[in-house]
């Protein structure tokens, strides 16, 4: 028997737990060698997430959680998830079955096929999704698969079975600023990809925001590219060799017609707009040094209160 370590990061979802549990370990059951056990991970919910997984984990002992000491993110919670899953295999699903279990047979059967080290699972379509989301989103990916080599699939859910193998090399990735649909592409090996439709959350909202969305895309290109560094010293470049020839026109123009005490107008435009340059060049670099800071304190990338289940005890950390 293989053992499968299902992760799931929950942050208020007391709505959806539960159905997702039960959804899952009916497929799950069904699998053949394959022993599961679920890693529900509660990022700091404030609503009764817990409480929903404590009495999970009291009826089935398949089930662990463990629970942080405030919000981290969903990237933690993958990581943690990840640090703790003890099988064979693991796989990573969202706790509103946006990520339908029904998918797992199929992942599975890639992974253990020997081909494949990792099956994972790109939606290709957006529907139910407000159109300048999706419109944005598709940018992104364009965006940030022009200015990174590492390419990041657009679609690409974080819903995959992965081996062992891989589940380690993404550990070894201790970085702070954690970007996985980057980070899963980075670490390589051989990944099948598994269409699907988008399904919508079975219950409770979307925690993403579009300003979270936004402020999720700026960390992804710093993260996984440095092209906005280069941009930014080919733009002072192209500057400088403007300027030459501003400098060349008005020494000629100077020699030819006299003096010219006109032009303070663009005079005051040339400068605004270099400063405009000037500032936005030195945010690209600011927004590389504050991710370097960060990276710098070696903070922990998450900070558990407590966690249970599995073998009965409650309390270990
Ligand atoms: N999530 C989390 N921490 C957060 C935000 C989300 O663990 O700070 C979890 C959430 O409980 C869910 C998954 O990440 O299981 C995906 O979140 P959500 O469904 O809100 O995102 P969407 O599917 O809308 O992109
Ligand atoms: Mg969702």
């Amino acid at each position: 028997m293989a053992l499968l370590s299902i992760i799931v990061p929950c942050y208020n979802e007391e709505a959806a737990v539960g159905t997702f549990f039960t959804h899952a370990s009916a497929v799950c059951g069904g699998l053949d060698g394959i022993d599961t056990e679920y890693i529900f991970v509660d990022d700091g919910s404030t609503d009764g997430t817990l409480d929903i997984l404590r009495a999970l984990a009291a009826d089935h002992p398949e089930v662990r959680w463990l629970s942080f000491s405030r919000n981290f993110g969903k990237e933690a919670a993958m990581f943690a998830g990840l640090e703790h899953a003890r099988g064979e295999l693991a796989a990573v699903m969202d706790a509103d079955l946006q990520d339908p279990p029904e998918l797992l047979p199929e992942l599975l059967e890639a992974v253990r096929g020997g081909e494949w080290d990792c099956a994972a699972v790109r939606r290709v379509d957006r529907r139910g999704e407000p159109p300048i989301r999706s419109w944005f989103a598709r940018q992104f990916y364009k965006l940030i698969n022009k200015m990174s080599k590492t390419e990041i699939v657009d679609g690409a859910r974080d819903f995959r079975l992965m081996k062992r193998q891989m589940v380690d090399a993404i550990l070894r990735l201790g970085e702070y600023n954690r970007f996985s649909k980057g980070i899963f592409s980075w670490v390589g090996f051989r990944t099948k990809w598994v269409e699907t439709v988008n399904v919508e959350r079975s219950a409770g909202e979307s925690k993403w925001s579009f300003f979270k969305l936004l402020v999720y895309a700026l960390d992804g290109i710093i993260a996984f590219s440095t092209a906005p560094l280069a941009i930014a010293s080919v733009l002072g470049l192209i500057l400088c060799a403007a300027s030459f020839f501003a400098i060349l026109f008005v020494i000629v123009r100077q020699l030819v017609s006299g003096g010219s005490a006109f032009g303070w107008p663009s005079l005051v435009c040339i400068i605004l707009f270099l400063a405009g340059v000037q500032l936005f060049c030195m945010g690209i670099l600011g927004q590389y040094l504050a991710k370097t800071y960060l990276e710098v304190k070696k903070r922990p990338i998450y900070i558990l209160r407590e966690s249970g289940g599995g073998d009965g005890h409650e309390g270990k950390t």
